[in-house]
């Protein structure tokens, strides 16, 4: 245990260097390239941080620097689309809040351990919708030297319906000013609050509008079916949630090019499994945790409706809250077990179609030549056990090793 945190620790460390220029073989009996291709028995070559090549396993030049993975399963590095890394629990065992005393730097090291959480659970990449204190985050992770997932964020997000149009578009553009790389709005209230549409169908069209014309995508919190409606008019990029989703909106996202991001079962199982964290700050009320019960239920079963809609793009999300920090495979579990999607048909979700839908395909998202060395190894196959996912055990970002246990046993 030792050996392996001296080891990790080096390792991290040496994290901000520049990419290493000498050639690393990765070495893999299984690799589950992403794009819904399986190789057997290959080498990949990685060179300045990036995927060179992948190559019949054969005799290797003298001196080469191998990484053997065994019988271990490889994948590209995984990517949450909806997560939240700034959310915590303080020493209190509490949400943290701006009220609890907590200093900005408190709260930024509690961001970076969630964020170091995410990176060795094997999502390299994640999407967070979003907070002003990101922007710290993805910089320093991206340039610093701080381990963590490659972050792409919205900043502080669009929730006020009073707003008017005009005034949106303003905001819209401020985001970008401060280097939001996406924008993240709410057309509905939260499911504790019954989850309807409370901004209008201009207001929503001038976001989107004003986001679209500025070159950034928009994320729309969506729950009930109007609301979805409404985003997907607007020429909104991605809804998010869409608990109260019925097939002629789902078949209404498809055939506009709508990305939809439900969740399966981490955030709930999250709040309910630390209700006393959460209850009483801000709709975390006995009637909002009813109301998450209440909702439980549907997700499944809307997944499963809208992964049988033809030409919908399902992305991977998980609204990974405090609590749910590297935790952020479970709903790869769920969709699979609970929805019944096919394994392989998850793990692009979560890859390849998460990185189109960031506009990042040709950066990350496969294991593919000229791609980042995004890699990471789990212990058993996901494709006959989905949650061999929990079972990270080796992770590579940008040709970096950031973890490697060996195999567990
Ligand atoms: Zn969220």
């Amino acid at each position: 245990m030792l050996a392996t945190l001296l080891v990790l620790g080096r390792l991290v460390g040496a994290q901000h260097a520049a990419p290493l220029q000498e050639p690393i073989v990765i070495r893999a009996a299984t690799v589950i390239d992403g794009h819904g291709g399986i190789r057997h028995n290959v080498d990949i070559v990685v060179r300045g941080g990036r995927i060179a090549g992948i190559v019949p396993r054969g005799p290797l030049a003298p001196g080469t620097r191998v990484i053997d993975l065994g019988d271990r399963s490889v994948l590209p590095g995984l990517i949450d689309a909806h997560a939240h890394p700034v959310w915590y629990f303080n020493r209190q065992n509490r949400l943290h809040t701006s009220s609890d005393g907590d200093t900005p730097a408190q709260s930024m090291l509690a961001a970076a351990a969630n964020a170091y959480a995410t990176l060795l659970a094997g999502f390299t990449t994640i999407q967070s919708v979003g907070s002003r204190s990101d922007a710290d985050l993805r910089d320093w992770i991206a340039t610093q030297g701080l381990p963590g997932p490659r972050i792409l964020t919205s900043l502080d997000p669009i929730t006020d319906p009073r707003i008017p149009p005009d005034s949106l578009r303003a905001l819209v553009r401020q985001r970008k000013a401060q280097g939001a790389d996406l924008i993240k709005l709410f057309a509905s209230a939260s499911i504790r609050e019954g989850g309807q549409q409370t901004m209008s169908d201009s207001q929503l069209v001038a976001v989107c509008g004003e986001a679209k014309a500025l070159g950034l995508r928009t994320l729309v919190h969506a729950h009930s079916a109007a609301a979805v409606r409404a985003a997907a008019l607007a020429g909104c990029t991605q809804v998010e949630h869409g608990i109260f989703v019925t097939q002629d909106v789902l078949s209404l996202l498809a055939s506009r090019g709508t990305y939809f991001d439900p969740q399966c079962a981490l955030v709930f199982q999250n709040y309910l499994g630390h209700r006393a964290s959460y209850l009483g700050i801000g709709n975390y009320t006995d009637s909002g945790f009813a109301a998450m019960e209440r909702a439980l239920p549907l997700v499944a079963q809307d997944i499963r409706m809208a992964l049988a809609t033809p030409g919908l793009k399902v992305v991977y999300g998980t609204d990974a809250v405090a609590g749910a920090d590297g935790h952020n495979a479970e709903d790869l579990v769920c969709r699979v077990q609970k929805a019944g999607e096919a394994p392989m048909h998850a793990i692009q979700a979560a890859t390849s179609l998460n990185a189109e839908a960031m506009g990042l395909a040709n950066q990350i998202g496969a294991i593919a030549p000229g791609l980042d060395a995004d890699i990471i190894a789990v212990d058993g196959d996901p494709l006959a056990d989905i949650t061999a996912l929990r079972r990270v055990s080796f992770v590579m970002k940008a040709g970096r090793v950031v973890r490697d246990d060996g195999v567990m046993r």
